[in-house]
């Protein structure tokens, strides 16, 4: 890995960003809030879903569960039928968890320290950082995987699209650049990485920050990067990965009457048409590990397994 270039002149770069960004951020309704509930579920929705589908997506779980509170009390099932579109449902059982440990822990409101923060269910640097900076107008570092590209390829000479610094040493350099607007600062580079500086065709002739990026005349020309896939390095079954067969589930769990359960078998029928009797095991499997992550429940009725969606 190349040498980091120095910090000079980290008063121009602010400037630069802080101008882009006044022309060309983003419009999101959880940057017109400071409710660190309201921001707490839009990062957590964030990590693994796209933003244009967490803006349809927010205002409908919000309406659903509009305090902490209301949040710790509902029910995982109530929880997961919100969640409905968002995918990767993990995060909604786990959601509700903290919601749950913070009702029991801190009265309903969340922290306003770091350590306290890390200290609860789920919550790592970033989302601890994002609700210091974004709820509680601290001035903190910021790094996910926009920022962390961003400042890679402008201090670090990057020769190829997918590099990357390690998370530590992006940390440790938002930290030494941060300027006093720490919030404008923050999703400026996230906006710039999101929009500018893509991870596979970065807009180098575009970009304010050009004349100071380590990377530029190495990264205008590349050839754009090829999409990381997980094809291949993931369990699968007739070709469908795992983790699709357990969203299917799910949704067709969505689907049951709440706290009603149905046969394992007849999940099976709404999964695929033609599942036989020896797809129980494959299937049952799918179940358990959605039961392991407490988004299911089964239950044995006879000979038969019962399957709902977690209470
Ligand atoms: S010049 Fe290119 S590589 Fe450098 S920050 Fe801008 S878009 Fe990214």
């Amino acid at each position: 890995m190349a040498r980091r270039r120095s910090v000079r002149n980290s008063i121009l770069l602010h400037r630069r960003v802080r101008d882009w960004y006044e022309k060309h951020r983003r419009e999101l309704q959880w940057r017109t809030t400071t409710d660190p509930y309201e921001i707490l579920v839009s990062e957590v929705m964030l990590q693994q879903t796209q933003v244009s589908r967490v803006k349809a997506k927010l205002p409908l779980f919000l309406k659903s569960f509009p305090t902490l509170r209301a949040l710790a009390r509902a029910s995982n099932s109530d929880v997961l039928r919100a969640w409905t579109g968002m995918g990767y449902n993990n995060r909604a059982v786990r959601l509700r968890e903290l919601a749950r440990t913070v009702l029991e822990l801190h009265g309903g409101a969340l922290p306003r320290q770091s350590k306290a923060l890390l200290g609860l269910p789920g919550i790592g640097p970033y989302t601890a950082h994002a609700l210091l900076c974004f709820a509680f107008g601290k001035r903190v570092p910021l790094v996910d995987v926009n920022i962390r590209r961003v400042l890679s390829r402008v201090f670090w000479k990057m020769d190829d699209l997918s590099s990357s610094v390690a998370d530590a040493a992006a940390w440790e350099l938002a930290a030494e650049i941060l300027p006093r607007d720490a919030y404008v600062w923050n999703q400026a580079l996230m906006d710039l990485g999101a929009t500018v500086c893509t991870a596979r065709r970065p807009l180098c002739a575009s970009c304010p920050i050009r004349s100071q990026c380590a990377s530029a005349a190495l990264l205008e020309h590349a050839r754009p990067a090829r999409r990381i896939t997980r094809a291949g390095t993931e369990p699968s079954y007739q070709g469908v990965p795992q983790r699709i067969w357990r969203g299917r589930a799910v949704e067709a769990l969505r689907k049951v009457r709440a706290a009603s359960s149905i046969p394992l078998g007849e999940l099976g029928r709404r999964l695929k048409p033609d599942f036989h009797e020896g797809e129980a095991g494959w299937l049952l499997s799918v179940i358990e590990g959605l039961a392991k992550d407490g988004i299911v429940e089964t239950r044995s009725a006879g000979s038969a397994t019962r399957v709902r969606l977690a209470s």
